[in-house]
């Protein structure tokens, strides 16, 4: 289908400085969890953004130097020439497909920890490290300056040899620079501290050591966190943001802009909708006559048209959506809407960074595979045979399955017992802020929609009997899982005493609309977002409820996805009375017993009902019957039962489109091997 010509406007070439970018689709710098420790794997990925037509194609942040090391947090680095090689790889991948490759060069003063390197931290003064680590900066005198100007310029240098089209100057987010320019973190009594202009004068001086590096062999980009200067009173912070982009705003080649710290501007679905930075960025095009790119988790072709043409920004900036979608430009160029695979906003990406590895993608089940699996993300192997499959189960692991072994050309059945499609992610998205996740079930049914040979089958539960009666080659079972109701989990490893009282619910109950009688108590011994969320939908409707959790803090693995400082404010601002560091010891009538997890001395807390978020017990009993029994399978021509998702191992819900991706790709394949991908490897070449 040929592109709608209302997007015509975001496929118009745009110059940046001496280059051109083909279009205004401009994947700003993100975490990858990879850096320079995985340049493999790093290069195919951004590859990939290009060949989906992303004209511009940037880094994750860029270490210019070892006083500036975020170990374990993979970043990449331009040390020393030893390092140009490997941002080479990507390089190459991305000019192959007609982009330019951008990196962003960074130094993050206090925002960092050496703990690698080993060197102190820098800042403009004395100031803790930002992590929670036992360190602190030490103030920079004039030498510290001229060197992070010299180390700058180096890696510039360094950029322009490995073939980068755009150098950053990093003054987003609180780093280095950033915290030259503001009060609160500089005090500075000589040219670099006091008025704007002095706070400014080092960014300026980086911006003049990086043109003068670069020459007109690459544009100069400058990212810059339009509320650099919060903490000093509002209205001066929006004044000096102006003044500055006033005075610097020809310098750069390119303004990427930005608004507060990561936990403001990758925030989730559940705190933030599309184009959310627009009423803080708004002001930038009127200031400065370069092009202006930032970001909004935009995945709608008419909100990015609106944004160009109403003069907020000249480039669609995205992480996110280019991580959920490379092939997004592609698809709007080919009139291919319906294809695009919108990002749900969960975070789960940032979380994989966070956590230690690879990024990985609720949406996009072939993020960080590239390279080690060789899985594009719109191309996949056609059917090794003949054979039809059935496919049990219509969650995100079975609609992926489905859909994947669909692309590839089997006849596919899909059975599934309810008369809504989606599993998990159906019910989930009623509650409290998750609507977005519903994206998961929608990109699935319409690409299935479209296959003539796939067919779904509602309100049909499948038992043993229906599925060797049915006639199919391949059975693939994602059948799901169902919460405990015994309190079983991680801190009791016995069900807990009472727990077979009436007035004891799941999560699913909640999600199933059951009456709960309230005062409440949500017992969560979950780490993820299960147990705030169902606290939350609870006392929408009315209840008195208490979250008991046995962390610290509530849903404390969400630090990973940005949400858990935003969940506990929630949580405490809508009345809920919440209890850290308790497990449950006992569920009597009216009234639960708590138990210190650190002394074991009881609490009593007021509760007609209890709600068990612990762990999840696999639907199995369909995969158990069918192996039980081989001569059975046999005799129906069954040549395969294989079990995916929460049905296997209940986990998240990218796992799960992760393992109906996998399998669909697996189907009549080679066995995989023990290790099933490629890993990157350090060559040990003589010194
Ligand atoms: P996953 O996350 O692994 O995809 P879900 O729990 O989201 O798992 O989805 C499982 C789906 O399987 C649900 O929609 C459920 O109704 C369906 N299901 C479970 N058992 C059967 C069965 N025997 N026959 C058909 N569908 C089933
Ligand atoms: Fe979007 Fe979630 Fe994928 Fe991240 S993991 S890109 S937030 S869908």
């Amino acid at each position: 289908m040929p592109r709608d010509p209302r997007y015509d406007i975001l496929f118009e070439p745009v110059k940046i400085g001496p280059k051109t970018a083909k279009n205004r689709f401009y994947q700003v710098p993100h975490c990858t969890g990879m850096g320079s420790g995985y340049p493999h794997t790093l290069a195919a990925m951004r590859g990939m953004k290009a060949a989906g037509g992303w004209a511009v194609v940037n880094t994750e942040y860029c270490s210019i130097h070892p006083s500036s090391d975020d170990t374990p947090f993979a970043h990449c680095r331009l040390w020393n020439d030893d390092d140009v090689r490997d941002l080479a790889l990507m390089t190459e991948a991305v000019h192959a497909h007609g982009a330019l490759a951008g990196v962003e060069l960074w130094h993050g003063g206090r925002v960092t920890m050496n703990r690698y390197s080993r060197l102190g931290l820098i800042a403009p003064r004395e100031l803790p490290s930002a992590f929670l680590e036992p360190v602190q900066a030490r103030r920079m005198d004039k030498a510290d300056i001229r060197n992070f100007r010299r180390w700058q310029g180096e890696a510039a240098r360094r950029a322009v040899a490995a073939g980068f089209d755009i150098v950053y100057v990093y003054c987003g987010h609180a780093y280095l620079p950033a915290q030259f320019l503001s009060p609160l973190t500089n005090d500075r009594p000589d040219e670099y501290g006091g008025s704007l202009e002095n706070r400014a004068r080092l960014v300026r001086e980086l911006i003049e050591e990086t043109r003068t590096a670069v020459g007109d062999r690459a544009a100069v980009a400058v990212r810059f966190n339009v509320n650099a200067f919060a903490g000093s009173d509002g209205a001066m912070a929006e004044r000096e943001s102006r003044e500055l982009l006033e005075m610097l705003g020809e310098l750069p080649d390119l303004w990427d802009v930005q608004y507060g710290d990561y936990h403001v501007d990758a925030r989730s679905s559940r705190y933030a909708k599309e184009a959310a930075q627009e009423p803080f960025v708004a002001f930038v095009k009127k200031v400065t006559t370069k092009p202006v790119v930032g970001v909004g988790r935009f995945t709608s072709p008419d909100t990015m048209v609106a944004q160009v043409k109403r003069g907020i920004l000249d480039f669609i900036g995205a992480a996110r959506p280019s991580i959920a979608d490379p092939f997004l430009p592609k698809k709007i160029e080919e009139g291919r809407l319906d294809d695009i695979r919108e990002c749900i906003g969960c975070n789960i990406c940032v979380a994989s960074d966070y956590y230690g590895t690879p990024i990985r993608c609720t949406q996009n089940p072939t993020m960080g595979e590239e390279w080690r699996r060789g899985w594009h993300p719109e191309v996949i192997a056609p059917k090794a045979s003949g054979d039809s499959v059935l496919v049990v189960g219509a969650g995100p692991a079975g609609l992926e399955c489905a859909r994947a072994l669909g692309q590839r050309g089997y006849a596919v059945h899909l059975a599934e017992a309810t008369t809504e499609l989606g599993g998990r992610v159906t019910r989930e998205s009623h509650l409290p802020g998750l609507g977005e996740w519903a994206r998961v079930r929608d990109y699935r049914v319409a690409q299935i929609q479209k296959m003539a040979n796939v067919t779904v089958y509602r309100d049909s539960r499948m038992g043993a009997t229906e599925v060797r009666e049915a006639g199919f080659a391949h059975v693939v079972l994602a059948t799901g899982c169902a919460w405990r109701r015994d309190g079983f989990g991680r801190h009791n490893v016995a069900p807990v005493p009472g727990a077979e009282r009436p007035q004891v619910f799941t999560p699913d109950d909640v999600l199933a609309g059951r009456d709960i009688p309230g005062p409440v108590l949500v017992y969560d011994d979950d780490p993820y977002y299960m147990g705030g969320v169902i606290a939350e939908a609870l006392r929408r409707r009315g209840l008195a409820v208490t979250l008991a959790t046995t962390g610290g803090i509530v849903s404390e693995w969400t630090i990973g996805t940005l949400e858990q400082s935003y969940t506990q404010a929630q949580l405490i601002e809508a009345g809920i009375a919440i209890v850290v560091s308790h497990r449950l010891s006992r569920i009597g009538d009216g009234e639960a017993e708590l138990a210190c997890v650190f002394t074991e001395r009881p609490r009593t807390v007021a509760a007609r009902a209890v709600v068990l978020v612990t762990l999840r017990q696999p639907n199995h009993a369909l995969y158990r019957e069918l192996t039980a029994d081989a001569d059975g399978l046999a005799q129906a021509g069954i040549k395969s039962v294989t079990r995916i998702g929460d049905c296997l191992v209940p986990g998240t819900i990218a796992a799960a489109v992760h393992d109906g991706h996998r399998c669909a790709r697996e189907l009549e394949g080679a066995s995989p091997a023990e290790v099933p991908f490629r890993r990157e490897r350090i060559a040990l070449t003589p010194l």
